[in-house]
């Protein structure tokens, strides 16, 4: 526990810590394909705030007047920086922009396809409409496993726009990376082009089971850039600048030291000073499961979601309910898998009922029968489901116009935790045909 509650900002407060730190931060980028001569890693408090740092480096980098002048500096030279993601990103890119001042008019979404994967097509399309507006595209979040459909962007593709224009590549893989580093390549394969990538969030909290929190950004290129963008080296605190720190001689870890930016002090690279030695929960986790319980728990969630969309997608034919109809949002990409259960006396009902934005969508009334169905469950007590949307980001032909209000909620279930099992998926759907002959057969 004293190990756990150690400060991980300066190396003298926790060195353990930090070598620990920058280990596992090297192993994941390594994991990653990132160079393992130049690339590092560092832990923040979750996924929005490793994300966040990536746009702030990405901003001062780019715009390296910020750090001093402020956002006001560009708004004076009449710059205006702009960003993208996908339409199904995780709205930690949006609050990173606000606190970033890049504003939420800046943050582009990107249409996706059917699945929920950015259309590079289109992201290209965008930033030269943004550029022709007098914009300056500098930064795009590409999503591996989206957090409601579990998509993965085509990162290949992404890569070739963010080259053309001189764009920061992030990659929020908070949800879904782990299955890219760990899955055995016959489950998910999922491979990242890392050279052409300036960054990467992993959260091992989330698919590896890791106590939160626990959230790693790797740096392609190292640590260098976070302390030159972000770092003020407060002399009274932070003494290891390159010229004078020796701290780390006796471990022989000169070479690291160059990537970790110069420094074994963590904090001035971060716009934090204490930091939680976070990087221990993963350590000691993988050194008692091992890589292969890794592999196998996040192979073992990816199966099992293909498992129940299978379950899904046969049932109606199976046990011929007459109660309802099951059906897919879409083929599960990883491992959210993503329905409604429609019962028979509901499927008419939207006849000549309008949707909340006055549209007549044959399917609004779906949503409204899917909540209902979850609270019933849930309140038995014996499992909690719950319900999502692509709503706000249905989108249109129209490139960077979007549809409100035309996907109907749905149930949603990422598969992640090792208890679950066949029996498991069984009762999920048992449950709900018994909330609906509850609340829909008379
Ligand atoms: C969960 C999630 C995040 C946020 O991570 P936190 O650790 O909860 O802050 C960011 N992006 C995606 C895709 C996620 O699923």
């Amino acid at each position: 526990m004293a190990l756990l509650n150690n400060n991980a900002h300066v190396f003298q407060s926790s060195p353990a810590g930090a070598v620990l730190e920058a280990a596992v931060g090297t192993k994941l980028a390594e994991m990653a394909n990132f160079s393992t001569k130049t690339a590092a890693g560092l832990t923040f408090p979750g996924g929005s705030y490793s994300n966040m740092h990536a746009l702030m480096v990405a901003r001062n980098q780019r715009f390296p007047e910020v750090k001093h002048g402020g956002i006001v500096a560009l708004a004076k030279a009449g710059v205006r920086p702009v960003i993208f993601t996908s339409a199904h990103a995780h709205y930690s890119i949006e609050k990173s922009a606000i606190a970033a001042g890049i504003g939420l008019d800046n943050v582009i979404c990107v249409p996706t396809d059917d699945c929920g994967c950015m259309n590079p097509v289109a992201l290209r399309e965008l930033a030269h409409r943004e550029i022709a507006a007098g914009g300056t595209p500098f930064f795009v979040n590409a999503t591996a496993g989206t957090t409601v459909l579990g998509a993965f962007d085509p990162l290949a593709e992404i890569a070739d726009v963010c080259e053309e224009l001189g764009m920061w590549l992030h990659v929020d893989g908070s949800w879904g990376s782990p299955l890219a580093l760990f899955a055995d390549p016959s489950v998910f394969e999922y491979p990242i082009p890392a050279g052409r990538i300036n960054s990467l969030t992993i959260n091992p909290h989330k698919l590896l089971g890791v106590p939160l929190q626990c959230s790693f950004l790797l740096m392609r290129d190292g640590l260098g850039v976070m302390r030159e963008t972000l770092g003020l080296n407060a002399s009274y605190l932070f003494h290891s600048a390159p010229e004078d720190d020796e701290s780390a001689d006796g471990f022989g870890l000169h070479q690291q030291k160059q990537q970790l930016g110069g420094s074994w002090d963590f904090g001035d690279a971060t716009m934090g000073c204490g930091r939680r030695p976070d990087a221990i929960k993963i350590w000691i986790s993988w050194r008692y499961y091992g890589t292969k319980y890794f592999s196998d728990r996040v192979g073992r969630a990816r199966q099992l979601a293909i498992e129940f969309a299978d379950m899904i997608a046969s049932r109606n034919t199976v046990h011929t309910s007459e109660l309802g109809n099951w059906k897919l949002f879409v083929r599960p990409q990883s491992t959210c898998v993503c329905f409604w259960f429609i019962p028979h006396s509901e499927a008419d009902r939207h006849t000549g009922r309008k949707n909340n934005n006055g549209s007549t969508n044959p399917q609004c009334w779906w949503g409204d029968v899917t909540k209902a169905l979850c609270n019933q469950v849930n309140a038995t007590g014996k499992l909690l489901l719950d319900y999502a949307c692509v709503d706000r980001f249905a989108p249109t032909s129209v490139p960077g116009e979007y549809n409100k209000n035309t996907v109907p909620f749905f149930f949603r279930i990422p598969f992640n935790s090792p208890g679950v099992t066949v029996d498991t998926l069984e009762a999920i759907m048992n449950s709900i045909e018994l909330a609906a002959r509850h609340l829909y057969s008379n």
